[in-house]
């Protein structure tokens, strides 16, 4: 049998991670970087929570030594997405925007999760500038050293990101659609219980504020339609993240949110052999760029042993 050919989709720390796995394991993939070559990471300044860089490190330098880190070990890359993928049988065929089909004998998706965005113009120009409006609490948060902040969102996540500014903030002001949340209620409880944090019911952010900066929110009340101003330093989203699951509809299992089901709790493989998932677009509770390489690294050796196991049986 001719050397397995094992592509990877995307290019975030699970994707990278996976990549320099399986080339330290002969298996060099190629890696389709996605739209966005890096993920999420390159859209961060400071990341000061990767363990190794005591210093911080900047999330696109980050993930260009992780890129450097891969090639060195023979990955290659392409920029380019892959839009369809026919998986029915091996070996599966993966077709890219621009570039020409692939065949592999195994794949590793890592596409990731966008976080939702209101859709606001400024809100899109403050948070590519670092202005002060961002979707992860966790990765900016301690930049906002007592400044009031807005969280937009009523399930955990928005709790979760509420409850974490608070080590930082002067206040936390959490803008929620309805009257009711969805967050569990230990969720609730424990934002409820925290002295820091406010809550503005059935009201939505119709504009982000600021030049350079955000200074404030615009809010409409959607009981009475009234407007309102609400001066702010910073404005943190939770209101969800989208898998990138699209190309996988019906060809691999999802659960209810789009986000790949795996076959075995806590491992990376799929409803299919020879796929394996790793990163956001399987993660539903921890998204952090630590976490998302770990799975890489499992996605990896997943495939690896599957590999090893196709050329013994036949
Ligand atoms: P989620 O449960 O889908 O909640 C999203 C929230 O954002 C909802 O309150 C929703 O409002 C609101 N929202 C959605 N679109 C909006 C818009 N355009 N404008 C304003 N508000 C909008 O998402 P999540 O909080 O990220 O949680 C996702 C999953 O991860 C859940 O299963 C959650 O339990 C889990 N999670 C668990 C933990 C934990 O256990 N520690 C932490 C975080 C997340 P409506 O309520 O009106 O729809």
């Amino acid at each position: 049998m001719s050397a397995p050919r094992v592509a990877v989709l995307g290019s975030g720390p699970a994707g990278l991670t996976a990549a320099l796995y399986l080339s330290r394991a002969n298996l060099p993939p190629v890696v389709f970087e996605g739209m966005q070559p890096g993920g999420q990471l390159t859209i961060t300044t400071d990341v000061d929570n990767f363990p190794g860089f005591p210093e911080g490190i900047m999330g696109p330098a980050l993930m260009e030594r992780m890129k450097a880190q891969c090639e060195r070990f023979g990955t290659t890359f392409v920029t380019d997405e892959v839009v369809e993928v026919e998986l029915s049988q091996r070996p599966f065929r993966l077709k890219p925007s621009y570039a020409d089909p692939v065949e592999v004998d195994a794949l590793v998706i890592a596409t990731g999760a966008s976080a939702r965005y209101l859709g606001l113009p400024n809100e899109a120009r403050l948070q590519k500038s670092g202005g002060g409006v961002s979707a992860c609490a966790t990765c900016d948060g301690f930049f906002y050293q007592d400044v009031h902040v807005v969280v937009v969102g009523g399930g955990d996540s928005a709790m979760e990101e509420a409850s974490f500014l608070t080590k930082f903030a002067s206040k936390v002001t959490i803008v929620h659609r309805r009257d009711t949340l969805r967050a569990s209620k230990i969720m609730q409880e424990r934002a409820m219980k925290n002295d820091k944090i406010e809550f503005v019911w059935n009201s939505e952010v119709i504009d982000v504020l600021g030049d350079d900066q955000v200074t404030g929110v615009r809010l409409r009340d959607r009981l009475d339609g009234t407007e309102r101003e609400l001066a702010c330093g910073g404005l943190f989203l939770a209101i969800g993240h989208i898998p990138n699951t699209k190309a996988f509809e019906g060809k691999l299992e999802l659960d209810e949110a789009g986000y790949i089901r795996p076959r075995v709790p806590g491992r990376s493989l799929t409803s299919l052999d020879g796929v394996f998932a790793c990163g956001d677009v399987q993660d539903t509770i921890y998204r952090q760029a630590i976490t998302a390489a770990g799975s890489g690294c499992m996605a990896a050796m997943d495939c690896e042993k599957w590999i090893e196991d196709q050329l013994h049986t036949g």
